[in-house]
């Protein structure tokens, strides 16, 4: 399956904003945007550069793109669904990357970032209704169960998680056993319980040309 494969701390630098695509890496001094907060090939400039419209709504939807995990033509895919359900486009989209699977397993806590999420799920680890799906992008529905592979209960990524999940707080569309590491989609998202982190109607103007 594609992926974006580059440095991802250059995609923060490059949006001049924290994207936090690392998990716990990106709340320590560690972080590049911390230590480098310039974009690359800026270090040295001076001048405040000044944005077109269309460049700053490129920038919304690369943000989107890049803080959920996905290429050009997934991302598309998915923003030209929102745009045929009824509603507004841009919650729509919003509500559509964040049904996401990998998306869920990592607003469970099960995962520190959605890469390490992703790779859960394609790995086989995560079960949806006790059954293994092993395809990140598949879009979760109201009552849906996710929960853990029998046997990766044996591994010790399960193991240190199980004894720090306690932790761990879930958004209040989602509801987690932390004993039997069972999750449940309480209802779908609405946008105001999200903090989205782009704006939806730049990333509606910029696929409108
Ligand atoms: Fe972005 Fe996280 Fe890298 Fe910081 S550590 S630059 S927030 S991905």
């Amino acid at each position: 399956m594609a992926r974006y494969t580059d440095a991802v701390c250059r995609l923060c630098r490059r949006n001049n904003e924290k994207l936090f695509l690392k998990g716990a890496r990106c709340f320590t001094p560690k972080c590049a945007m911390d230590k480098r907060p310039k974009a690359p090939g800026q270090a040295t400039s001076r001048r405040r550069r000044r944005f077109s419209d269309r460049a700053l709504q490129l920038r919304e939807k690369q943000k989107a793109r890049y803080s959920y995990g996905m290429l050009e033509r997934q991302f598309k895919r998915t923003f030209k669904l929102a745009e045929k359900q009824a509603g507004i486009t841009g919650e729509n989209l919003l509500v559509l990357l964040e049904r996401r699977l990998d998306n869920v397993v990592y607003r469970l806590g099960f995962a520190d970032s959605r890469a390490q999420a992703r790779q859960l799920v394609m790995h086989g680890h995560i079960l949806l209704n006790e059954k293994k799906v092993d395809i990140p992008s598949t879009l979760i529905k109201e009552g849906d169960t996710i929960s853990w592979r029998e046997g990766s209960k044996n591994s010790e990524y399960y193991k240190i998680l199980a004894e720090s999940i306690e932790a761990k707080e879930v958004l209040s569309w989602l509801s987690l056993n932390k004993q039997s590491m069972v999750g449940q989609v309480v209802s779908l998202p609405t946008p105001d319980q999200v903090d989205a982190k782009f704006d939806g109607k730049a990333v509606i103007e910029y696929y409108s040309r």
